[in-house]
């Protein structure tokens, strides 16, 4: 067969009898959504005890084949990580700081009794697969379009055993979805739900890892967000119920009428954003103050309402960054000033403009796929 060498493996690639006919692909890249479809190929590398990784391999798209007894599916010893494949307007593909994804990767693995997996077989999967699948990575039509092709790598404990206990065999994959905007109302502001009740994360937990528990158990918090006609749940810390962590799926950041721009300092119940990492060089960058500290939803309320809190967005690689407009809980709602959320919009076309390829990468933060 194929094969496709990357700097520390080689990929054999399996190519799909039945890709997908280019005018459906092209149909769905043109109206994508989020999640919903995916290319023709997926990545694979095997682990186990006794060989390590190995296997290498791109093959088609297709379910898998899993023992009913697989770990995963009882105890959820998984993770996954999100990172997204951008089209420049050379048609060039790149992807943005895949290094700190890895990093996180291998973070997440070692809280979850998982084999680390190597920077370079990371990076190297997500190339391989889209040396395949280049086709499935949207065009944009405009600087307002952000379409991109959505990589989703995740690690399963496969083995067939119902003792607890870190499985011997596990599965790496890597799928890729083309993703229009996230949030359906573009950089409208959106509404949150402070949970008042349910926490995320506790001292000692899996906060800091990107495993599906965390987000299996962020789901009912979730129901109460709609509910409440709010389309994220904000957490608070578990041991206080004070301090602002983050959302279910971004960071938080808050702006400062002086100049400061603020977000959660990372403890082990806070997930390590890349894009909150990248928005605070950025935000360094365009001559503001990061802090990275606690901040308790009193400090919030009471900014705002002294005009000190100009601004509230949230950021993530699915959304990139997004103006929290209110939020609201049982008690009470902390309305932000409906400004405009200059700062906001500024932070986040700096950050298109990186990923997009139309600004220089003077902090190297793009790598060819
Ligand atoms: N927090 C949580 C809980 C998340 O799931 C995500 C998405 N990965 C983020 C923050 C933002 O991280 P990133 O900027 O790396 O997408």
């Amino acid at each position: 067969g194929d094969f496709f060498a990357v700097p520390h493996a080689t990929f054999e690639i399996l190519p799909s009898a039945m890709p997908t006919a280019a005018n459906i692909r092209d149909d769905v890249l043109a109206n994508p959504g989020f999640g919903r479809y995916f290319s023709d190929h997926m990545a694979h590398v095997r682990w186990t005890a006794d060989a390590g990784w190995h296997g290498h391999e791109v093959r088609p798209y297709g379910p898998l084949t899993l023992d009913p007894a697989a770990a995963v599916l009882h105890y959820g010893q998984e993770i996954f990580e999100g990172i997204k494949a951008y089209r420049h307007a050379d048609g060039s593909v790149w992807s943005f700081r895949p290094e700190k994804n890895a990093e996180r990767f291998r973070r997440s693995a070692r809280r979850l009794a998982l084999p680390e997996l190597s920077d370079e077989d990371f990076v190297g999967s997500l190339k391989a697969l889209l040396a395949q699948d280049q086709a499935w990575v949207p065009t944009p039509r405009n600087e307002a379009d952000e379409s991109s092709l959505y990589l989703r790598p995740f690690m399963i404990a496969s083995e067939k055993f119902l003792g607890v206990r870190p499985a011997h065999e596990v599965d790496y994959y890597v799928i890729a979805s083309p993703a229009g905007a996230y949030f359906k109302g573009g950089i409208a502001p959106v509404s949150i739900w402070l949970s008042s009740h349910y926490k995320r994360a506790a001292p000692g937990g899996t906060g800091f890892a990107k495993c599906g528990g965390n987000y299996a158990a962020s789901l009912a918090a979730q129901k109460e967000a709609e509910k409440h006609g709010c389309s994220q749940v904000a957490f608070l810390d578990a041991a206080e119920n004070k301090w602002i962590e983050e959302l279910g799926g971004m960071n938080l950041f808050f702006v400062y009428k002086d100049g400061r721009l603020v977000t959660p300092r990372l403890t082990d119940t806070i997930l390590e954003g890349v894009t909150r990492d990248s928005v605070l060089t950025l935000g360094r960058d365009e001559g503001f103050i990061p802090e990275e500290r606690a901040i308790s939803i009193d400090e919030w309320r009471d900014g705002v309402a002294s005009g000190e809190i100009t601004e509230v967005f949230a950021c993530g690689t699915a959304a990139v960054i997004t103006p929290v407009g209110q939020l609201i809980s049982e008690d009470d709602t902390i309305q932000m000033p409906d400004a405009g959320n200059e700062i906001a919009k500024r932070l986040r076309g700096k950050l298109l403009d990186l990923q997009y390829g139309r600004a220089e990468d003077k902090h190297g933060w793009l790598t060819r796929l």
